[in-house]
């Protein structure tokens, strides 16, 4: 079967390894110069745009939770070798407070210092019991119809960590989360927060070229998809250049928000399921300053740390031990601290597009799923599981599932 796929992001080139390996007849097409998506790996699917440096450093996506069986699985069946890391986090307040993780607190501390910051964490531990319990006993089909304030409740530094760990992994501004998904934050809270986690030796974009090395399909960069025609026997792509194409089946593995933009005569099911979704632009920066630091006694910085600024949150992550590269000089990736950062210091902008996971627009996707298949088009993307690898990874096998 001759199978387009629009997107080549995680989800977007598992499902065209799958259907590969099925014997399927594979073309994926990406309207950027590069494939990988929300994954850029420095020197290799990316090329510094503020520097000369010729390290692989990661400006999108960077790490995984133990937790992630499916996509854990692919890497062992692609031959990826990946390995754990043990991360630490801190907070740190615009005024001066902060709160280490027990990892960050061994890092930095010695003697009567590390047991004030242990008794600090200790305190936050003891006062997040309840929520713990109450996080606990909700199901994931409850909070569906929950937002995140309406799961949190009122605002303590217990449920400022748990928003600030939803603003790290789905990179949405901090003053956005009231409106958050809870089923996407619980799944993630549940299964992800204290599992572990693991990295890819030699950049995460290594599995990327791993499944273009072993595809015979096409992979078009450069390559917008304009208009998705629905026939009953077949589809057809316009492509940017005016250029039009015949498929037996089309996998959309795009955001959300930019799906119906692209398909001509939605049925009304799908305009349900799609019309609430809408975008989220972000932009993170690899840098080298370490002058966020100086206000608090910290002189390793962590993997996740959260910074309050004069205008919201955002984080700062090391990246020398998940890249695995010398300790010295310190790289990091940040978000949302673009005043905290000398510009002469950028070594690499990137900008991003993910879906917003609002409550309203992600209530709907198990409605989306059911309507796999229907008028020869399937959906894939980690935006329809937990938002992440896993969710790309389990959204792609459950369509090549049904294209057998
Ligand atoms: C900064 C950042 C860090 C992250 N870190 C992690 C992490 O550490 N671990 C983790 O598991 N997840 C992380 N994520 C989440 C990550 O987005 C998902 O894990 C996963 O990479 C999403 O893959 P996807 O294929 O669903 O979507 P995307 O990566 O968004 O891929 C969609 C692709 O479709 C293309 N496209 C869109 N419209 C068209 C069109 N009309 N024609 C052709 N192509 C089109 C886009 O250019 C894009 O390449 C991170 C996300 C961001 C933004």
């Amino acid at each position: 079967m001759r199978v387009a796929i629009i997107g080549g992001g995680a989800a977007g080139m598992i499902t065209a390894y799958l259907l590969n390996k099925q014997g399927h007849d594979v073309e994926v097409f990406e309207k950027s110069p590069v494939l990988g998506g929300n994954i850029i790996t420095l020197n290799k699917n990316a090329t510094p745009n503020n520097s000369d440096s010729d390290l692989l450093l990661e400006g999108g996506v960077i790490e995984f939770s133990n937790s992630f069986v499916y996509f854990k699985s692919l890497l062992d069946e692609l031959d990826v070798c990946y390995e754990p890391v043990n991360i630490g986090t801190g907070v740190f307040y615009k005024n001066g407070a902060f709160i280490l993780s027990s990892i960050m607190s061994r890092k930095n501390f010695r003697g009567f210092s590390l047991l004030k910051s242990f008794t600090k964490l200790h305190l936050l531990y003891l006062k997040s019991i309840l929520l713990g319990i109450k996080l606990k006993s909700i199901s994931l089909s409850k909070a569906r119809h929950l937002s995140l304030k309406t799961l949190l409740g009122k605002d303590t530094t217990s449920t400022n960590w748990l928003k600030l760990f939803m603003m790290y992994s789905y990179s949405t501004d901090y003053r956005l989360l009231d409106d958050f998904s809870s089923e996407i934050a619980l799944q993630n809270i549940k299964n992800y927060m204290l599992a572990g986690w693991f990295r890819i030796p030699g950049g995460v974009y290594t599995y990327i070229e791993k499944i273009i090395a072993l595809n015979n399909g096409k992979f078009h960069i450069n390559s917008e998809v304009r208009k998705v025609l629905r026939e009953d026997q077949n589809v057809i792509l316009e492509i940017e250049n005016g250029e039009r194409l015949l498929f037996d089946k089309v996998v959309l593995a795009i955001p959300p928000h930019q799906i119906l933009n692209l398909l001509q005569e939605p049925t009304s099911e799908e305009l349900f399921c799609l019309q609430k979704w809408k975008g989220n632009k972000i932009t993170t920066i690899i840098h080298q300053d370490d002058s966020l630091y100086k206000p608090y006694p910290i002189k390793r910085p962590s993997e996740f740390d959260f910074f309050e600024t004069k205008s919201g949150w955002g984080y700062n992550a090391i990246l020398n031990y998940l890249c695995g590269i010398d300790p010295l000089p310190k790289y990091f990736l940040s978000y949302n601290l673009e005043s905290l950062i000398d510009s002469r210091k950028i070594i690499h902008v990137a900008n991003h597009e993910t879906p917003l996971y609002s409550q309203n627009a992600v209530q709907h996707r198990s409605k989306l799923i059911s309507l796999n298949g229907h008028k020869n088009t399937y959906f894939a993307g980690a935006w329809l599981d937990d938002g992440l690898h896993e969710g790309a990874t389990i959204s792609a096998m459950r369509v090549a599932d049904l294209i057998k």
